[in-house]
């Protein structure tokens, strides 16, 4: 092992010991089987009928889709049976973003109503602000937005120019400012403002018929065009200082920590998607015909399918192990606290949300363009639905903060940890260092764990290296906080694959596992080599580098017979083979 055994599993903890057993869509219990099929029967029975008309312009109907969704119980997953809501595991919320994905610009106002809009009332509201609103927003008679980009501020969320200042005798607030992209905005019943006070950034929530607040025109969007998007103009409106939610000056709280429950069910969404894409490919490519034979038979469209299916597997896997992560961390809390508690629990695994958020985005992207190109010329028209897909799918590297952001932050937080004392990577990084120099040459029990094991190494020295070179200065080196991001991104699919196909008891999934985990050691290594020369020199940098060809070795293996094999299984299930548990 690369660090003490006794190590509790908590976030980034994976770095540093090894999980055995992790929660995974196969474990899901009979309620969260319930939602799945109550979602799955709502995406066909309420949302097909008026799906293209919404593509179409026809926004109105997200409003009594959302009501319906309230009627179901979707709206308030994550909300206390007090308001009317299930008050469930995290799962399930990220079931149900699996599960909405199809219904692609519908998904994105589902997802501002029950995450960024009406969480940080949940967390943050007072009684009588919970009181006045979130009941109804559990039952879909009002809907939420949230406004914190501006024209000239989105990921840099703090240089936000909107005002608020207090009025003379202290009653209320006046806003004056511009926000941006705002999802929901157009059937908005309550927006969550972010201004800057004298305190700083400071959250509000305001009513949509006050007095000063006025709309833009809808945005005219590349994809999810079933949803609103406006700007949200603020000319001197009056709010009363009730309605300021949370502690004046603290709004970056609310901002971020609402960003961080967003990021996870983004990265569930978009594993849905990349399921349906893959569904729609495979489909295509056995009824395509090319040469007088389906499409399917050749060699070059199942490498796709099968790179497609191994993605999805292990994209599907990291998901779902965080999720349980979260929710064995959230089921020992002290309810007397529960909004302070939840949070804390939440951003403890902040790391494996900006992971999954990357991770899916990004097999997301893969699944659509492949999706497209096995569709040839018909791909390219909107008469098929992968033509929407693809276009949908590209805001999710943008939002929830962008990927790039996301990539800095994942190796940040890991540092920052590690540099509180919270998480003992340096010390496993210094006793890393004699390992290095004298490497040994046992061929190891278990070959795959072994490799894991080996990344992990890599990971640590690439990390304990630049903490050394750069001191707090690392986050400054971009390009390499983003190498070391995509190298532990790498670990955490590539283990939560592994571990999870093994408990399926191999077949496919192992297959999917390997091809996943063989390119992640091909990349960690060219990853490692193309910044070891900035974080050391001479035969400091010679050492390493030969550290990292060793510890991402691996004997070549014919993984071309290994994705017909999974090709063949996608062919046969007409998509992605979800395993049954
Ligand atoms: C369809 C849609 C719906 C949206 N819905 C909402 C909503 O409901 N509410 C809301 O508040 N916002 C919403 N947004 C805004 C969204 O969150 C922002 O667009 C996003 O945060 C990026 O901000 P930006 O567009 O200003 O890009 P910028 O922040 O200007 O980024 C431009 C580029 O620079 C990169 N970049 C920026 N800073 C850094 C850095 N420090 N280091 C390296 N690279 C950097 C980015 O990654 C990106 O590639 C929505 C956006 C869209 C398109």
């Amino acid at each position: 092992m690369v660090a003490d055994k006794k190590l509790s599993a908590k976030g980034g903890g994976w770095l540093l010991e090894q999980t055995t057993t992790p929660f995974t869509p196969e474990d899901f219990d009979e309620t969260t089987r319930m939602i799945q099929e109550t979602v799955r029967q709502f995406v066909e029975k309420e949302y097909r009928p008026v799906a293209q008309a919404m593509e179409h312009g026809e926004l109105e109907h997200n409003v009594p889709l959302l009501k319906k969704a309230g009627e179901l119980g979707l709206l308030g997953v994550e909300v206390s049976e007090e308001y009317g809501g299930l008050d469930l595991p995290k799962t399930v919320s990220t079931v149900i973003a699996e599960g909405l994905s199809p219904t692609g610009g519908f998904s994105v106002s589902y997802g501002v109503q029950t995450s960024i809009g009406l969480l940080p009332l949940v967390y943050w509201g007072t009684k009588a602000q919970k009181d006045n609103y979130l009941a109804k927003l559990v039952s879909g008679e009002l809907i939420a937005a949230y406004c914190l980009t501006e024209p000239q501020s989105g990921s840099d969320a703090m240089g936000a120019k909107t005002r608020a200042e207090l009025s003379a005798d202290g009653t209320h607030y006046i806003l004056n400012g511009t926000k941006m992209w705002i999802s929901n905005a157009g059937f908005a019943h309550l927006f969550t403002v972010f201004a800057k006070t004298s305190e700083g950034l400071t959250a509000f929530l305001i009513e949509h018929d006050t007095p000063g607040l006025r709309l833009g025109g809808e945005e005219k969007k590349m994809g999810i065009k079933a949803s609103s998007t406006r700007q949200v103009f603020l000319e001197d409106v009056k709010v009363p200082v009730e309605n300021v939610l949370g502690e004046l000056g603290k709004g970056h709280k609310i901002a971020f920590n609402v960003l961080n429950v967003g990021r996870y069910k983004l990265g569930a969404g978009a594993i849905g998607g990349a399921k349906l894409a893959l569904g729609l490919s495979a489909k295509y490519a056995r009824e395509r015909v090319a040469f007088g034979q389906p499409i399917a038979s050749f060699g070059l469209i199942q490498q796709k399918l099968a790179e497609m299916a191994s993605r999805i597997f292990v994209g599907e896997s990291a998901v779902y192990r965080t999720m349980g992560m979260i929710d064995e961390a959230l089921s020992s809390l002290d309810k007397a606290n529960a909004a302070e508690a939840v949070l804390a629990g939440i951003e403890e695994y902040a790391i494996e949300a900006s992971i999954i958020k990357v991770l899916g985005s990004e097999i997301l992207d893969y699944a659509v363009d492949e999706g497209v190109q096995i569709h040839g010329g018909y791909g390219y028209s909107g008469e098929y639905a992968i033509e929407q897909a693809y276009r949908d799918s590209r805001i999710n590297r943008i939002f929830e903060g962008t990927n790039e952001i996301n990539r800095l932050l994942i190796p940040g937080m890991l540092l920052r940890r590690a540099m509180k004392g919270e998480l003992p990577l340096f010390d496993a990084a210094m006793k890393l260092q004699k390992e290095l120099l004298e490497p040994s040459f046992d061929e190891p029990e278990d070959k795959e764990l072994s490799q894991l094991e080996n990344l992990k190494k890599l990971a640590l020295a690439v990390l304990g290296l630049a903490a050394l070179k750069y001191g707090k200065k690392i986050e400054e080196e971009q390009e390499v906080m983003a190498v070391a991001a995509d190298i532990l991104t790498d670990i955490f699919a590539a283990e939560s694959a592994l571990l999870r196909a093994r408990k399926l008891g191999g077949g496919p999934y192992a297959d999917m596992a390997m091809l996943y985990q063989y390119q992640t050691l091909d990349r960690a290594q060219a990853a490692a080599l193309s910044i070891l020369p900035r974080l050391a020199e001479g035969d400091e940098m010679r050492v390493m580098a030969s550290a990292a060809r060793r510890l991402t070795r691996h004997d070549p293996a014919d993984l071309v017979e290994v994705r017909r094999r999974i090709a063949a299984v996608v062919l046969e299930a007409d998509g992605y083979p979800q395993p049954r548990a």
